[in-house]
């Protein structure tokens, strides 16, 4: 069975999310895609703006009644800094047989030889990469080891990120048809990113 991995901040969950799944699912024939929320980010600048709580919740409602999509909190149990090697072990033991692909943009996808233990976690993933707005996938610049377990497929190019969302959040803007209905209504309801 191929699952792919979408690890993220999700701060908030949106659409360029789940296209890149739902993109991936499908070129790279993948029977599941499960979204896996990150406690403390690593290489990031910033700290979540939601708790964990709230991220994850946002996640399951946006993949709500989706067969193919699964929410897990296995980074927000763990606790810590998430790195994508400990959960890709851990989940090798929970689920053995199953072939795993962490799915990224191209931020994440440049970033890849930063990445903590980078050539173990090679050894053990492929990754789906999908172009972002703004940043091009280079492929030359990185190590062959890495070239060699990347695949990176077309996507239509989607100008969202969670950045985005909570500025507009904080400046009393709209962030209707960025994200699901029901992550919007939840993040009204809590009042998420409005200051
Ligand atoms: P932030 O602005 O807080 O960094 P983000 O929108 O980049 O949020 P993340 O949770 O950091 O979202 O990203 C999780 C994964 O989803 C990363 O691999 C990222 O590259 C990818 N991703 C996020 N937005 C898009 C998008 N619009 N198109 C394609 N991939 C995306
Ligand atoms: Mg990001």
């Amino acid at each position: 069975m191929k699952v792919g991995l979408m690890g993220g901040t999700f701060d908030p969950i949106h659409y360029g999310h789940l296209l890149a799944a739902e993109t991936a699912r499908e070129a790279c024939g993948l029977n599941e895609v499960w979204f896996i929320p990150s406690f403390v980010p690593p290489l990031k600048d910033h700290q979540p703006g939601a708790d964990g709580e709230a991220r994850l919740e946002m996640v399951y409602r946006a993949i709500d009644f989706q067969p193919h999509f699964r929410a897990m909190d296995i980074e927000l149990e763990r606790g810590g800094t998430s790195y994508s090697i400990d959960t890709v072990e851990a989940l090798q033991q929970l689920y053995p047989g199953r072939e795993f692909s962490y799915i990224i943009g191209s931020d994440r996808v440049n970033d890849l030889a930063k990445w903590h233990q980078i050539e173990k976690l090679a050894g053990l993933v492929h990754f789906i990469g999908v172009e972002r707005p703004g940043e091009k996938i280079d492929v030359s610049s990185l190590p062959a080891y890495i070239r060699e377990r990347l695949t990176v497929i077309d996507m239509p190019l989607i100008d969202i990120s969670s950045t985005a969302i909570r500025q507009r959040r904080a400046a009393g803007k709209s962030v209707r048809f960025l994200v699901p209905d029901k992550v919007y209504s939840f993040m009204r309801r809590n009042a998420l990113y409005e200051s």
